[in-house]
């Protein structure tokens, strides 16, 4: 379908994003009961560098009884002590300094950035290009975040979209609510999920200097990034106590981080309208985006993961797309990927659930 698509740059107002605009006359067919539709992967050609988060529909689960759950006992421990000092963290909130809050909240934002602007949407779905300072922010920010590094995340995200909802997604959300947020993490991965995700292309990553010295050294970096910095700062600039800094700064912080991030497998896979594919599970859930600065526009972003704005809209309720865009007015970002209107229009028609609203 490569020639039936016309790509054009478009510089609407303040950013000049490629966007991919569908000739009436070429890009649209009629369907069966006259109306126009478009084929299916119509919109492809807007990334021509990356096909590996492209749903894969014709992947079924195969029949029979679900393989037993074998449980990672170290990984529910640490999540059982964390998610405890977490609780605990609340019951100081009251009695801790105003820094201290505001050092939790700025840490919180920047290190769920390192997961929506980094990993997600510029390592996992290349919906735009930074340079090398900003990469440097984000594999920071990612590091502060501590969800595996940027190349494990990215090749478990890459699966996820490819085969959604099967067994060779590693939050497959048909297995419920725990199991899509966190449960996932507690258990050996499916072997389905090993076998996809080892032939999803990550050669990109691979040639990234960057994210491999992430790899690297990611266990010493984690630990001072995500646990021994945020702890000493409140201590040492403004005299919090480490009881305090400990419990909310760090603890609190990383669980929060943890579970916002999270809800975007679970709630997002399963409460929301789906304006844009009926067919798939993803859903538009507004709580999810709030909770991730961007992420909860979850059915737009499965029809179209190659937009960098993971939603139809730009800075509503997306912080994360205003930092793009910022980062981009300062040249730091560039090539931001968007779906013309022409196209999510089409898509609403042919596969929608027929919530969208116009105007
Ligand atoms: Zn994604
Ligand atoms: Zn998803």
């Amino acid at each position: 379908m490569l020639n039936q698509n016309h790509l054009s740059q478009q510089i609407p107002g303040y950013c000049a994003t490629t966007s991919l605009t569908v000739p009436r006359s070429c890009g649209q067919q009629r369907g069966q009961g006259g109306e126009e539709t478009m084929p299916l992967d119509s919109e492809q050609d807007i990334r021509p560098e990356m096909k590996e988060d492209i749903h894969d529909p014709s992947y079924q689960d195969a029949k029979g009884p679900p393989p037993k759950l074998e449980y990672v006992w170290r990984n529910i421990i640490l999540m059982v002590l964390l998610h405890l000092g977490a609780l605990y963290g609340t019951t100081l909130l009251l009695s801790c300094k105003l820094y201290t809050l505001l050092w939790g909240i700025v840490y919180f934002s920047i290190s769920i950035l390192g997961i929506t602007a980094g990993a997600h949407r510029l390592w996992s779905h290349r919906t735009y290009k930074a340079r090398l300072p900003l990469k440097i922010f984000l594999i920071i920010a990612n590091t502060m975040a501590f969800q595996n590094d940027v190349y494990e995340w990215a090749r478990d995200h890459r699966t996820h979209h490819k085969f959604s909802d099967t067994h060779a997604d590693p939050h497959n959300s048909h297995r419920g609510f725990f199991f899509s947020h966190v449960g996932w993490l507690l258990v050996r991965k499916h072997p389905a999920v090993k076998e996809k995700g080892s032939l999803v292309n990550m050669s990109d990553l691979k040639a990234e200097k960057l994210v491999m010295f992430q790899r690297r050294y990611y266990k010493p970096a984690v630990l001072m990034m995500c646990f021994i910095l945020p702890t000493l700062v409140p201590c040492h600039f403004w005299g919090e106590t480490f009881q305090h800094s400990l419990y909310i700064a760090t603890l609190l912080r990383y669980a929060v981080v943890l579970n916002a991030t999270w809800l975007v497998n679970s709630a997002a896979h399963l409460y929301g309208y789906r304006p844009y594919d009926k067919n798939i599970n993803p859903r538009e859930q507004v709580l999810v985006s709030l909770a991730t600065l961007g992420e909860g526009f979850h059915n737009y972003h499965h029809a179209f993961p190659y937009d960098y704005s993971a939603s139809e809209y730009r800075w509503h309720i997306n912080f994360t797309t205003f930092f793009i865009d910022c980062m981009a007015a300062i040249g730091l970002a560039y090539d931001r990927k968007k779906v013309s209107k022409a196209s999510i229009l089409a898509r609403i028609k042919r596969t929608g659930d027929g919530s969208y609203k116009t105007g």
